[in-house]
């Protein structure tokens, strides 16, 4: 299989939060895209690893995702070493995305930090035929050349990035928030625990405040670049530039 675009996220909820105005604008223009998810988010405060499959389960339907895997790595243990590197060269492999999208390298949360510093390695890694020959099979085949990405996003953390690229995601802003609220156990106040007892504990995340935040923060970003809502990403190294139209910008 390939793909126009793959996410690499730590938890099942990452893609949505942090891409999911880009998975929507490509799910319109007909790109294909995949999601990995490292861990289940067994170590998230509130709801479970079978409630947290569900919900992502409810937000792939909305976003017609190709494939979602995970890869069941241990959730908060996540390190940017040689088993995350393997792990991300296969699943690399077996999708071929030409655009990866992964978490800024910088992140209070350490597991989005190891992705982040594990991707670019892994993505320079799969192109090498001779690394890690058990998945190396195929990859230098006729029909399967050599391969890296062509591109590497780093989305969003929790404090904001300084933004090299912001896409206007105005068009599919509010089908995002409802993308976000498909991880009822995650955000939003008041959610009962998979038992059905009791309210689960609040947190940051699932605060009346953070909805709030999502809207704020989705509008600083779209005013840096004249739209109402904006999502940002980082870019490591020059982003080329085919003709001078490009630099002209869209007409606003
Ligand atoms: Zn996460």
């Amino acid at each position: 299989m390939s793909v126009d675009i793959l996410v690499l996220a730590p938890h099942p909820d990452d893609a949505e939060l942090c891409c999911g105005g880009l998975l929507l604008k490509a799910r319109d223009a007909g790109l294909s895209f995949a999601i990995v998810d490292c861990t289940r988010g067994e170590m998230g405060t509130r709801g479970s690893v079978a409630r947290r499959a569900k919900e992502a389960a409810a937000a792939d339907r909305i976003l017609r995702t190709r494939e979602r895997i995970n890869l069941k790595l241990r959730d908060g243990h996540l390190r940017d070493d040689e088993p995350l590197r393997v792990a991300l060269v296969r699943a690399l492999r077996r999708f071929r995305p030409r655009l990866v999208l992964a978490p800024h390298w910088e992140d209070q949360h350490p597991d989005h930090a190891a992705v982040g510093g594990a991707a670019e390695p892994a993505a320079w890694l799969c192109g090498a035929p001779k690394f890690d020959p058990r998945t190396a099979r195929g990859v230098a085949s006729p029909d399967r050349p050599p391969y890296r990405p062509a591109r590497i996003l780093y989305y969003n953390n929790r404090y904001g990035i300084d933004a090299d690229l912001v896409l206007d995601i105005s068009a599919v802003f509010e089908e995002k928030m409802k993308l976000t609220l498909c991880y009822g156990t995650q955000f939003g106040p008041g959610k009962r625990d998979a038992r059905g007892k009791g309210n689960a504990p609040l947190t940051r995340l699932s605060s009346a405040q953070f909805l709030d935040f999502l809207r704020a923060m989705h509008g600083h970003y779209g005013f840096k670049i004249n739209a109402p809502y904006g999502e940002p990403y980082c870019v490591k190294g020059p982003v080329a530039l085919d003709s001078v139209e490009s630099l002209l910008g869209n007409k606003r």
